[in-house]
């Protein structure tokens, strides 16, 4: 009985690394969320992705988080990925896998490209839940944006209701858009 339970587990494992894989993700994040050894997880990376996973180090800052259109698209997965985990039973990286799919397709539909990778949307998730970052209400639109813990709420106005100067109103309104369900 064990036995067949670890099978499935490992099966389980490896479903998981091959969507992260096809989703973009960097081979730490692999690492981090499954049981795989290294050799194997680079094996099935060059299997799935036919190209060896790219080195170097995963981005630690929140900066980037910070910065306008970023921002938006983070917000965006970030409410989506906090509406699951009200309301389903996922485990957490499958919480992760599920909003980024989601975040995808919204993004998809507005005919932009997700500016935010799967390895981005892991880290983020991490930053909030050891609250290196959070969510603020907008003052003006209601939408729950990623902000610092330090942001006065009172004040707090979002990169789509004041867009940076530089930004132009056309680049504004060809930014990506938050849709209904991050108005709540
Ligand atoms: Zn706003």
């Amino acid at each position: 009985m064990a036995r067949t339970k670890s099978i499935l587990t490992e099966a389980k494992q490896i479903e998981r690394a091959v969507t992260l894989i096809h989703l973009g993700a960097r081979l730490q994040v692999l690492e981090s969320e499954t049981d795989l050894s290294y050799e194997r997880l680079l094996r099935l990376y060059k299997e799935v992705a036919g190209r060896s996973p790219s080195k170097g180090q995963l981005p630690f800052s929140t900066d980037w988080f910070m910065t306008w259109q970023p921002n938006i698209h983070a917000s965006l997965f970030l409410n989506i990925h906090e509406y699951l985990n009200k309301t389903s039973e996922l485990e957490e990286i499958d919480t992760v896998i599920k909003a980024y799919q989601l975040y995808q397709e919204q993004v998809q539909a507005q005919g932009l490209e997700a500016l935010l990778s799967v390895t981005r949307a892991w880290r983020l998730v991490k930053f909030v839940d050891n609250g290196m970052l959070t969510m603020t209400k907008c003052t003006k639109c209601s939408g729950h944006y990623v902000t610092h813990p330090h942001e006065i709420a009172r004040h707090y106005v979002c990169g789509l209701c004041n867009p940076p100067a530089r930004a132009g109103k056309s680049r504004a309104s060809g930014s990506l858009q938050m849709g209904e369900t991050c108005a709540a």
